[in-house]
């Protein structure tokens, strides 16, 4: 296994980042995860744009984007698989413990991860934990991710792949590695970015794609909603048949399994040649 470091491919067994790089010792750092089919990266131009927005946000300098897509063409090309998550990998570099960062220019890595086709539905559970809507990272891809990390061993525990999340003023917001949609009547809703929401890419397809409104939701409109579906990279657009208690038979419903055929035929416009 090949992957990125240092402007080069490098042995995924040698490959070295310092103990005391940022993004290890204080989450100083951002990341992407990009699906590859057959070599080829899946919304790559969003991606690296919303790692711009990420680097801005913690005050990275800007991520080479030339560079970066160099990375992932190398990663791909060196690690053939057919279904594939490239890792991007974005900190504030290493420096001596106590500095406020990096004294040698950010670390990127680039790296490949093997991924396997979702089902079709799966079940979630709610959390007690709240998603901050106003904090300094609210909308950045970091790497601080435990909070998810929590949160998804409390869904595993329960027999879910994920776990959602309300903000501070209770409203619905989004999962550990995921945005939620609903549907009501017939009408497809998902919580809008000011909930504190991830931009999600698969998010924002599926918004064009199917015309969903971005509502403010209390999280109780899981107890209610007709059907139920989580968008993601690696999920694409899947069906939720249980919320906590509440079973939602027959998922994925009728509006989630078109939403799900959109996704499957138009997705494959968006693969970088
Ligand atoms: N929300 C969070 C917290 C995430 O980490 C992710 C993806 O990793 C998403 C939502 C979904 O975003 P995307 O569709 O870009 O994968």
């Amino acid at each position: 296994m090949k992957i990125w470091l240092d402007g080069g491919l490098q042995d995924i067994e040698s490959a070295r980042v310092s103990v005391f790089d940022h993004g290890l010792t204080v989450g100083d750092g951002i990341f992407e995860t990009v699906k590859a089919v057959d070599g080829r990266a899946f919304a790559l131009t969003r991606h690296l744009d919303r790692l711009t927005r990420s680097a801005r946000g913690l005050g990275l300098p800007d991520p080479d984007h030339d560079e970066v897509r160099r990375a992932c063409a190398a990663v791909l090309e060196a690690n053939p698989v057919p279904l594939g998550r490239l890792r991007i990998t974005y900190t504030g570099g290493h420096g001596p413990l106590g500095s406020d960062r990096g004294e040698h220019g950010p670390t990127l890595v680039v790296a490949l991860g093997g991924t396997t086709r979702r089902p079709d539905s799966t079940a979630v559970i709610t959390v007690p934990w709240t998603r901050n809507e106003r904090g300094a990272l609210t909308g950045l891809k970091t790497t601080s991710y435990a909070e998810n990390v929590v949160a998804l061993a409390r869904a595993r525990e329960q027999g879910a792949s994920e776990a959602l999340f309300a903000n501070t003023v209770g409203q619905l917001c989004e999962g550990t590695g995921s945005n939620v949609f609903v549907v009501l009547d017939g009408e497809i809703h998902t919580p809008p970015l000011a909930s504190g929401c991830l931009a999600g890419i698969t998010r924002a397809l599926a918004i064009d794609w199917t015309g969903a409104t971005e509502t403010d939701l209390p999280l109780d409109v899981l107890e209610r909603a007709d059907e139920v579906f989580l968008t993601s990279t690696l999920r694409d657009v899947q069906a939720v048949h249980r919320v906590d208690d509440r079973e939602l038979p027959g998922a994925p419903g009728p509006v989630t399994a078109k939403a799900m055929r959109n996704f499957e035929e138009r997705s494959g416009n968006d693969l970088d040649p």
